[in-house]
């Protein structure tokens, strides 16, 4: 049976070229990027093109790139960075309640280190009130720390518009863009970022690697301790091929950037719609023209998102469900119950989320399923309105 791959916001297929270009580093290019002789100064070349294709792929200055683990360590490093760099003098840490665990939970450690927290609530269809972030930054506030793009719905936050606000009252601005990097176009010299979090695995490089962007001159403390590695804000011998596959990552990210706007959306497009004609009481969680162009969330009314992505299993299909009930636990999305999508659709939700290597025939295949999955477990389901049975 093929597979066929709906969940790239969980993570994406590796590009065949990032692959290709990583191998010569398993082999004969071992040599430690930070060493004098000239092997490793071969290998640190590598690492240095990398930084140069992130760069450009971000509008940035290749010193303003820090390589890292990944985008959890970006998030923790940015905010605990942040707040190390004031000294106990700033406490106040911004964010919204439906950011990613990597920004969610270091938030909250911090705050039960000392910081004032406050978490920004979201309307119905996932959007902040900038008026309210605006009025509740203090001369106490360390940083703001606001997603580009919602993992879970795609929605885009108006990351310009806040980092320009965040400018304006003199208070560092962090943004977790791990699903916006690759799939919208990014300029950092048009937008007054100071810290903003990739991750590799989310735009066709492997799992175990991130950037930092650190926009000069702004204050931080660095997170991991030891050696001058990454100008001394990231110590730890270079992950050299990881680092290169980012690099290739960037330069393929940047050349298909048109097609995710274009022909990604239009399967995406493609994909919801089919799903909403054929299937009753389906809606989209999420404001629809301020979204990622790959993501779809859908809530199926009176059935469990669990059901559904067994059944789409057995087909091949891998989506995701809106909730975290992984465990078996039955609470629905922090993200959609922050959004007050009410329990009947919160626990239907399904996240499809679609890349450059999908196929039309694909969709294809998938909305002609969903409806007889959907028809079959409302017969079974128990949340069933009788008037609807
Ligand atoms: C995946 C993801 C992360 C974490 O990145 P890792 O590299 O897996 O640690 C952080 N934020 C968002 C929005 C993500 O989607």
């Amino acid at each position: 049976m093929k597979t066929i791959y709906l969940d790239n916001n969980a993570t994406t297929r590796v590009a065949p070229e990032v692959a290709e270009a990583m191998r010569p580093f398993f082999g004969e290019l071992y040599g430690n990027a930070s060493s004098m002789h000239s092997f490793g100064g071969q290998v640190r070349h590598h690492v240095e093109r990398a930084r140069e294709q992130v760069a450009a792929l971000l509008g940035a200055d290749p010193s303003e790139i820090v390589f890292t683990s990944c985008g959890t360590e970006s998030d923790n490093a940015a905010l605990r960075g942040t707040v190390e760099a004031h000294a106990g003098r700033r406490h106040h840490v911004v964010t919204t309640r439906v950011e990613h665990p990597a920004v969610l939970s270091t938030c909250r450690y911090l705050a039960s280190h000392g910081c004032r927290l406050t978490e920004l609530p979201v309307d119905r269809e996932g959007l902040l009130d900038l008026q309210m972030l605006e009025d509740l930054i203090t001369d106490d506030t360390a940083i703001v720390s606001v997603m580009w793009a919602n993992n879970e719905t795609g929605v885009l936050f108006p990351i310009e518009e806040i980092a320009r606000l965040c400018q304006r009252k003199g208070v560092a601005f962090h943004t977790d863009a791990v699903q916006a990097v690759g799939k919208i176009p990014v300029d950092l010299s048009r937008t007054p970022i100071d810290l903003l979090a990739l991750s590799g695995h989310k735009l066709h490089a492997p799992k175990g690697v991130g950037v930092l962007y650190v926009r000069k001159g702004t204050r931080l403390a660095p997170f991991i301790l030891g050696g001058h590695q990454e100008g001394g804000k990231r110590a730890g011998t270079e992950n050299v091929p990881y680092i290169v596959a980012l690099g290739v990552a960037a330069d393929l990210a940047a050349r298909h950037i048109r097609e995710e706007v274009t022909s990604v959306r239009t399967l995406r497009d493609r994909l919801e719609a089919g799903i909403l004609a054929s299937c009753p009481d389906a809606h989209v969680n999420g404001r629809r023209d301020q979204r990622l162009p790959n993501t779809a969330n859908i809530g199926f009314e009176f059935v469990e998102g669990e059901s559904i992505l067994m059944d789409l299993d057995a087909l091949g299909v891998c989506a995701s469900s809106g909730s975290a009930c992984t465990s078996g636990s039955l609470e629905p999305s922090h993200v959609l119950r922050a959004m007050g999508v009410p329990f009947t659709a919160a626990h239907g939700s399904i996240r499809f989320s679609l890349s450059r290597y999908n196929t039309q025939d694909e969709i294809d295949f998938v909305v002609a399923h969903m409806p007889p999955i959907i028809h079959r477990l409302r017969d079974l389901s128990p949340f069933v309105p009788k008037a609807k049975a």
